[in-house]
Formats: C-alpha cells, sequence, structure tokens
C-alpha cells in the first residue's frame, strides 16, 4: 500500500481488515503522519513500513521493535520500488498523491503486479510510458478512482480491443461540481483553502479536494480515461451531477447508456477492483434510492471552472503537456493550501506555465520528468513574481 495512512490508504484498510481470511498488508508506506503508520502497523502487522527519511526510519523502527513487531522500515523512494517489486506481493495500490508516485507504481507494473490504480496523477503524467509498461508486463490495471471504476463497471469485459469494437460511442463523465459549483463569480476570488476543502459529497486528500473545487480533478480524470479505455478526449464528455450518485455512465452506438450507482464512499472502487471479478463485501450501505429521490445534471461552465478547459487542451496537445499541467498544478495547489496564492491563481499559473513551454515529445521517463521539473520552475517563478 503505497500511501497507507492517506484517505484512499485507509479507506483500503478498512476494506481488507473486513476479510483477513483473504487479504493481509505487506508493506505500508506512510509520509508525514507516522504516528498514524505506526498505529496502522500495530494493528495490521506488516511485513515492511516504508518512511521518506532515514531518521523518522530509525525511530518508527525503535518503536515498533519495542511494540514487539518484526516490521522492517524501509527508506524513501528506494524502499517502495523494493516493496512494490517484491515477489510476495500480489497487488498493490498506489495511492501516494501526485507525481511522488508515479516510480513506485511503475515499479509495480514492471514487476507485474496487479496495480490498483488511485494516483491518477502517475498516469496522467506518463501516459504513453504507463500503457506500454501496462502491456509489456502483463499487470492488471484497475482503476480506483470512483469514475473510472465506474466505466470499467459499464464496459465489457474485452473493451481492449478499442471501444469502437465493443459498440461505446462515448464516455460521460460525471463530476459533482464541488464545492464551488453555485458560489457567484465575483466571491471566487476570496474563497478560502478551507472553502476549497469542504466537498458536498466525498471526503479526501486536501490536494484532491482543491482540485475538485478548481474542477482539475475532472481534467485529471479526462486524461486517465483517455489513457485508461484507449479513447479520444472528443469521446469523453464532462457531465456535472451533484448528487455524485451515478459515478459515471458508458454510452453504446444503439443508444444503450449503462451507468453505475452507488453511495459517494470509496470503500465500493476498492472492494471491486481488490476482488474483481468477484465481488466482496466493503462495509458501504446499501444505496437508499427513495433518500436520493432526485438526480439531476447539467453542462460544466468553463468560465467559472478555466482548469478544465485547461486540461482538455494538455490532454488534446498530448506528448509532455499533462506531465506539464500535472507539475503547475501541483505547484499552485500547494501554494494555495499555503495562502500564498489565491484561488484564482491557480489556474492562472497552469496557463502561463502550459504558454511559456512548447509541448516536446516524451519517448522516456526522463523526458517526463524533465517536463515535470521544467513546469514546476516555471510555476515557482510566477510565485516568486508574484505570490505572498
Ligand atoms: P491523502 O493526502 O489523504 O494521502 C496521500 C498519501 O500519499 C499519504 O499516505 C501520504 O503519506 C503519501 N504521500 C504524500 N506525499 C508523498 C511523497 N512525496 N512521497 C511518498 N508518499 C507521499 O490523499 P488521498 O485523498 O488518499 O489521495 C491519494 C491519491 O488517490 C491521489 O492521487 C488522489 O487523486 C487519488 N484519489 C483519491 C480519492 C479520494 O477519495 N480520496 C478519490 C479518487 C482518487
Ligand atoms: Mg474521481
Amino acid at each position: 500500500m503505497l500511501g497507507a495512512t492517506g484517505s484512499i490508504g485507509l479507506s483500503t484498510l478498512d476494506v481488507i481488515a473486513r476479510h483477513p481470511q483473504r487479504y493481509q498488508a505487506f508493506a505500508l508506506s506512510g509520509f508525514s503522519r507516522l504516528a498514524e503508520l505506526f498505529a496502522l502497523c500495530v494493528r495490521h502487522r506488516p511485513r515492511y513500513a516504508v518512511v521518506p527519511e532515514a531518521a523518522a526510519a530509525r525511530g518508527l523502527q525503535a518503536q515498533l521493535r519495542d511494540a514487539g513487531l518484526a516490521t522492517v522500515v524501509l527508506v524513501g523512494e528506494a524502499g517502495l520500488c523494493q516493496v512494490s517489486a517484491d515477489p510476495e506481493v500480489d497487488a498493490v495500490m498506489a495511492a501516494i498523491v501526485g507525481a511522488a508516485g508515479l516510480r513506485p507504481t511503475l515499479a509495480a507494473v514492471e514487476a507485474g503486479k496487479k496495480i490498483l490504480l488511485a494516483n491518477k496523477e502517475a498516469l496522467v503524467m506518463s501516459g504513453a510510458l504507463f500503457m506500454q509498461a501496462v502491456r509489456k508486463s502483463g499487470s492488471v490495471l484497475l482503476p480506483i478512482d470512483s469514475e473510472h471504476n465506474a466505466i470499467f463497471q459499464c464496459l465489457p469485459q474485452d473493451h481492449a480491443r478499442g471501444l469502437a469494437a465493443v459498440g461505446v460511442r462515448r464516455i460521460l463523465l460525471t463530476a459533482s461540481g464541488g464545492p464551488f459549483r453555485q458560489t457567484p463569480l465575483e466571491a471566487l476570488a476570496d474563497v478560502t483553502p478551507e472553502q476549497a476543502c469542504a466537498h458536498p459529497n466525498w471526503s479526501m486528500g486536501r490536494k484532491i479536494s482543491v482540485d475538485s473545487a478548481s474542477m482539475m480533478n475532472k481534467g485529471l480524470e479526462l486524461i486517465e480515461a483517455c489513457w485508461l479505455f484507449d479513447a479520444r478526449p472528443a469521446q469523453v464528455e464532462v457531465v456535472v451531477h451533484p448528487q455524485s450518485v451515478i459515478h459515471s455512465l458508458v454510452d453504446y452506438v444503439d443508444g444503450s447508456v449503462l451507468a453505475q450507482l452507488g453511495n459517494p464512499d470509496m470503500r465500493t472502487p476498492i472492494a471491486n477492483a481488490l476482488a474483481w471479478p468477484e465481488r466482496i463485501d466493503s462495509g458501504v450501505a446499501p444505496l437508499d434510492l427513495f433518500a436520493v429521490a432526485r438526480l439531476d445534471f447539467e453542462a460544466p461552465d468553463e468560465q467559472r471552472f478555466p482548469c478544465l478547459r485547461l486540461a482538455r487542451e494538455a490532454a488534446e496537445a498530448g506528448d509532455s503537456a499533462p506531465a506539464m499541467l500535472n507539475a503547475a498544478n501541483e505547484v499552485a495547489v500547494a501554494a494555495f493550501l499555503e495562502r500564498r496564492i489565491r484561488y484564482l491563481e491557480i489556474a492562472s499559473i497552469i496557463e502561463e506555465v502550459l504558454n511559456l513551454e512548447p509541448v516536446v515529445a516524451v519517448n522516456e521517463l526522463d523526458a517526463v520528468f524533465a517536463a515535470d521539473a521544467k513546469a514546476r520552475a516555471l510555476a515557482e517563478q510566477w510565485l516568486s513574481r508574484h505570490g505572498r
């Protein structure tokens, strides 16, 4: 479990704890919340724990030893890549947030593991290379993102033959619209990180919460859908659906539209991917359609959500554009959470970075990281000029 201490990590541990006969946590990684990581190790007794640096590793190792646990603490990206590729591991939950998850997730892909992909940024950055590595190793790639998991469930199992071959016309990617769907446009200039993180339907980490508020999350998901399902950007339509009960839909050429519904709780897609092609109890309450009562749909407002337009443009440009979009967004969101910039400046930074830097081919991982680094440097320059 790459990113065990996060929102997805904790939901995953909740699901596997319901099925001790079936699942055992082999390795748990944490980054800043190391007291929580220790508590998770006590509860789940993994073979390995992974932390970012050596001093923290020594501290955690001593704590674990005092608690009578045999868990071995590994360090950094090398430690993450080691556990991802360990021969005893069947499945890797990729739930680190952001670009930091790319190398460890790819290590799992190259080792042919079953990949439970929450870390959408990894696929957005390196889509072509990532999917090439999946095909080469024969790794099974299962989406955890609720929308992509829904699409996966609505597609036939042989969809890898191509969307046209299986009669798919369009993918309808649903979006809640986030906390600012109805905020007066003139009030957006003053919204705070707390408001951005107060999602109406989902409880998530802070970075993805801000992405949901700006709808960059839906933009990243559009790119993610193109790679996972071999779709063109124009085949993916974003549909705002404020109740977050329909998690996405697939539109077939015969006029059939298949949807997956459920309560907004990530344990459903996690359990679905963990047990696929079987089904297991996730702990999620049954959907009460009478309580839901109605399902609303509206078109996304690109004036309100410029990040969605920027992401669609990057999807269409391809090559290094999605990696740059993602990197500029990561820097901008972190700056917004630190109150160095205002909410509307997130889109300004990304747009400027994408305008300044030409799109280049990315035929190897080094080129992806070079595009990522370049975009981060340009975003930092913007911050040093305009940020607080
Ligand atoms: P989170 O912030 O709650 O957790 C992030 C995890 O990543 C933590 O375990 C943290 O220790 C680890 N981490 C952070 N920075 C790291 C670094 N530099 N190196 C190594 N580890 C690091 O985030 P989350 O909400 O659990 O989201 C995780 C991923 O799943 C993201 O890519 C997000 O887009 C995706 N996702 C989340 C949800 C959700 O409901 N939370 C839904 C769909 C997709
Ligand atoms: Mg999602």
